[in-house]
């Protein structure tokens, strides 16, 4: 591990936590969407794939603009979050119930990125790098905005589906 003397340190820390974090769900979410029944929830999954992908493309210019390598390290929180989530989709389960689990997979990952990057704005803002901290926080506001459409979605109709044993 690398020595995080400095906030400077703990902040390219983080980003290079998110730059994997973006990275393992870029290949976690097309699975997610691809077991998901509801139309809605595919659709909501499949924008955020797009929207993933953006955020790496931000995640590259901060790098960039810090003049550090871009570079990601194993974030071990989503691995174990996605491999949680992967235990739902492999399992059988009547359809609503499996986009109920689904939904909750994706929210855990969503809670994570969100207090990373929460940390990560605020790390930004204290060392005065203004341009960086707003690129960190359109991803952050992605990540929140992503979080309340699965809150939606479940509360809808997925959640009462489910229970119905749809
Ligand atoms: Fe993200
Ligand atoms: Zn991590
Ligand atoms: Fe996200």
């Amino acid at each position: 591990m690398a020595k995080l003397e400095s906030l400077d340190d703990l902040f390219v820390d983080e980003l290079r936590d998110l730059y994997n974090a973006e990275s393992q769900l870029v290949k976690a979410l097309p699975k997610m969407a691809e077991a998901a029944s509801s139309p809605d929830l595919r659709n909501a999954l499949e924008e955020h794939l797009n929207q993933t992908k953006n955020q790496i493309d931000r995640l590259d210019k901060v790098f960039k603009s810090l003049d550090v390598p871009v570079r990601g390290k194993e974030c071990v929180g989503m691995k174990g979050i996605i491999r949680e989530g992967q235990e739902v989709l492999k399992g059988s389960a009547a359809p609503a119930v499996k986009d109920a689990g689904i939904i909750t997979a994706a929210q855990k990952t969503e809670h994570y990125e969100i207090a990373g990057y929460g940390s990560a704005c605020a790390f930004a803002e204290r060392l005065g790098y203004g341009e960086q901290a707003k690129l960190l926080k359109q991803n952050l506001s992605e990540e929140k905005k992503a979080d309340e459409l699965l809150t939606k979605i479940a509360e809808r109709h997925v959640n009462k589906e489910a229970k119905r044993g749809e």
